[in-house]
């Protein structure tokens, strides 16, 4: 049996299996894709959860993570598509 790919989410920093965590990249045009399992690039984790968002942004996370300024990144945008993404996999209910 393989072993669980573990990760630690930006936000909490507890352990988690890689696949329950949500994957946040940064994107050419200054933002980030959120969910995008696939995209290339540095990724941060984040748990499946709204509060963990939070204290990432407010640590300012997302900058470090991907070593780069994040013009494109809006605070309200994304926790709409990260709150989409936790619809989508049936986290929250829509
Ligand atoms: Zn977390």
């Amino acid at each position: 049996m393989a072993r669980p790919v573990l990760r630690t989410c930006v936000g909490c920093r507890r352990i988690r299996e890689q696949r329950t965590l949500v994957r946040i990249t940064a994107d050419p045009s200054g933002g980030v894709r959120v969910d995008a399992p696939k995209a290339p690039g540095r990724g941060a984790y984040l748990c499946a959860s709204l509060p963990c968002l939070e204290k990432a942004w407010h640590r300012r996370v997302f900058p470090r993570a991907f070593r780069r300024a994040l013009p494109g990144l809006d605070e309200a945008a994304l926790r709409e598509r990260f709150g989409a993404a936790l619809q989508r996999r049936g986290v929250i209910a829509a």
